[in-house]
């Protein structure tokens, strides 16, 4: 095992300095991803930063326009449960109570959620084979070698990894956005833009910079909020990463779609959004399959699937319309 050490922040200023002036502390919330990551040498941090005493990021706030705040710190059970998400946004309650078992939904964080790296074999390998996101430059063996779990969309020749986040999906879908406290100050980042495409700096997950805590998720009110529906499809019924994903909120009026949100886990380097599908749902009814499949392939004309996962370009088309027409029936 990597030796570390570890010591508690107590103010998010001082975390925020700590991690800013030293490139190898890293911060630990639960733990459930990191430890992982060190076991398998994909992360060799000297320094771990624990921030779960860190003061008022573990609330879940319901906003009283009919949004979210979820501190970065809320536990995946605690969110899960909490009887507003459900009510609110069943989607992210749903995408997090299929997402690993219950023992790691009550350790893991929020924010560690939508940090999670790569489930690709080539990059946890824990003899050190080549790969571009842990050693930039050594190469992708996933390119041509086993890509069944891999990107349909956004890869590139330097990485075909997909994110293995359940509730960034969702999140992707709702227009949610990450605040975040950095050494200039608090941002707001869209949900859509926090994950990069891998183009040829595939070690970058996301747009954070050293220094940067995540304090908080927040999802907008909606109206097709309450109307929203999360399905993961797997290899196993439980404690299973997605094959492939769809998070869907959805409003209807006399039948036919008003407004339409889509995202896909599993098919891309970040959530996937459906955002070409969503304009051309519009007007059509949940009852019309052929409206619908025709609307979502909209989003595929750039699918792109390597040798072992061109099942994915009709089972994520397929996974879309089944969630919508559920989000649809809760109307
Ligand atoms: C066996 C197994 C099965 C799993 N199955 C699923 C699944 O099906 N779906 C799914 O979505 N997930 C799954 N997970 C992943 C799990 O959800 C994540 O490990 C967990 O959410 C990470 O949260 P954490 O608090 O433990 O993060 P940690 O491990 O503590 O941290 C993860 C990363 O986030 C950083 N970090 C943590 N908090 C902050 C913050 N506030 N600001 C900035 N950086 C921060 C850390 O520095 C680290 O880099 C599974 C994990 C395991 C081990
Ligand atoms: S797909 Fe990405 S993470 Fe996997 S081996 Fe290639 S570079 Fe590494």
């Amino acid at each position: 095992m990597h030796p570390f050490s570890i010591s508690r922040a107590t103010d998010p200023a001082t975390a925020i300095a700590a991690h800013a002036g030293d490139p190898h502390l890293a911060f630990i919330a639960g733990g459930t991803d990191l430890l992982g990551l060190i076991k398998d040498r994909a992360a060799l941090p000297e320094r771990l930063l624990d921030i779960n005493a860190l003061p008022n990021m573990a609330w879940i706030e319901a906003l009283p326009d009919g949004g979210l705040r979820i501190g970065a710190l809320a536990r995946m059970s605690d969110v899960a449960a909490d009887a507003e998400v459900r009510r609110r946004f069943p989607v992210i309650a749903e995408s997090l109570l299929f997402a690993a078992s219950g023992q790691l939904r009550n350790m893991a964080s929020t924010g560690g959620n939508i940090m999670q790296r790569t489930r690709c074999a080539y990059f946890r390998d824990e003899d050190g084979l080549p790969c571009n996101k842990r050693r930039p430059g050594s190469g992708c063996p996933a390119l041509y070698g086993l890509n069944r779990n891999h990107a349909i969309f956004g890869w590139s020749d330097e990485c075909v990894a997909t994110n293995p986040s359940d509730v960034a999906v969702a999140f992707a879908a709702l227009d949610a956005n990450v605040i975040v406290s950095g050494p200039s100050g608090e941002r707001s980042i869209p949900f859509t833009e926090f994950h990069r495409l891998p183009g040829n700096t595939p070690e970058c997950d996301n747009v954070l910079d050293r220094g940067d805590l995540i304090m908080a998720i927040e999802v907008p009110a909606r109206i097709e909020g309450r109307t929203s529906y999360y399905l993961k499809i797997r290899d196993r019924q439980s404690y299973e990463f997605a094959l492939v994903s769809a998070a869907a909120a959805v409003a209807i009026d006399r039948g036919r779609i008003v407004s339409a949100r889509l995202a896909m886990g599993g098919v891309a380097h970040k959530p996937w959004r459906l955002t070409a599908a969503e304009a051309a749902l519009h007007g059509i009814s949940l009852d019309d399959i052929d409206g619908l499949k025709a609307a979502i392939a909209t989003s595929f004309t750039d699918a792109r699937p390597l040798a072992h996962n061109a099942f994915k370009v009709e089972l994520a088309q397929r996974a879309a319309v089944r969630a919508l027409q559920t989000a649809g029936a809760r109307t």
